[in-house]
């Protein structure tokens, strides 16, 4: 397993997307190309190698203005949130997170404001947020547990994920609104989002812990996981797999946050291919003509 493979696994939920045909203009490479030798690296497609699939679908379309996030801590039969971690992980991993996106959607004139709301059973607010069971914490093992979010929402009083998020809809005047579930073990963290079919998916990440952070003595999912989880949402797709799109992508965008595996996420950055997935810009870039970029 790829060392970023290792954190970051986009769930394929339904068929293939029946792709549109559209009429294209290929687009002049020169000021990109120019400043070295690239042509001879890249391979240039006279059509598009990939067209955004993901993007408008399921329950998060727009990743701009006002958006509630969702914050659902659940408990296991293996493991269950203290205040201490829940506090830990809003403050260093969910807030970071957000500012980044909050941030980074500012450089490319977006603006986003995020309203966060929080459920556990640690913080004592009425609610008992317990998976009954147990949330697969290795999906190369196990598979991913496909009902975090339908049991989240019967603990906050909904009879499934769909009404919850009807509910909530209907109640916050349309916004869009990102369902965070978070398992305190360490393990794979993952976004089901919906990549093709009809109708309407309710999108949520399913966010475990990481050994490699130790922020305030406690384990939480790295700030950097939890933002690449949520461009998920929005229809991001992994730069890191397949390999030639990996390698093409090391060069073109090497800091890009669906491409990186970094504990510093000050470092990373939102290429024009991630901007364009989740509908920051619609200039088609460069990327969807070279052929290493196709997506397995
Ligand atoms: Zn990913």
């Amino acid at each position: 397993m790829k060392r970023k493979a290792i954190f970051f696994f986009a769930v394929i939920l339904a068929a293939v997307l029946p792709l549109s045909s559209c009429e294209y203009v290929l687009p002049d490479f020169g000021s990109f190309f120019r400043a070295d030798s690239s042509e001879e690296r890249f391979t240039i497609s006279s059509e598009r190698v990939c067209e955004r699939g993901s993007y408008g679908l399921g329950t998060n379309i727009k990743l701009s203005g006002d958006i509630d996030v969702y914050v659902f801590f659940m408990d296991d039969d293996e493991s269950s949130w203290s205040v201490y971690e829940t506090n830990a992980f809003m403050k260093d991993s969910v807030s970071v997170a957000l500012e980044f996106i909050k941030d980074k959607g500012a450089e490319w004139g977006i603006s986003i404001n995020f309203t966060v709301h929080e459920y556990s059973t640690a913080q004592d607010d009425g609610f008992e947020m317990r998976y009954d069971g147990k949330v697969n914490k290795d999906l190369r093992v196990d598979g991913s547990t496909k009902d975090v979010l339908e049991q989240a929402a019967r603990c906050i009083g909904y009879a499934s994920a769909d009404e919850m998020h009807e509910n909530i809809v209907k109640n916050n005047g349309g916004r869009e609104a990102i369902y965070l579930t978070a398992i305190e073990k360490d393990g794979i963290s993952y976004t089901r989002n919906q990549t093709g079919g009809n109708g309407r998916y309710t999108e949520h990440c399913v966010l475990f812990t990481e050994k490699l952070l130790f922020l305030n003595s406690v384990m939480i999912p790295k700030p950097d996981t939890v933002a690449h989880e949520i461009f998920h949402l929005f229809g991001a797709e992994d730069l890191y797999k397949p390999s030639a799109r990996e390698r093409a992508a090391s060069e073109i965008c090497p800091n890009d946050i669906m491409l990186l595996d970094t504990r510093n996420i000050k470092k990373l950055d939102v290429c024009e291919y991630t901007a364009y997935t989740v509908g920051w810009t619609e200039e088609v870039p460069m990327e969807c003509y070279i052929e290493e970029w196709r997506h397995d």
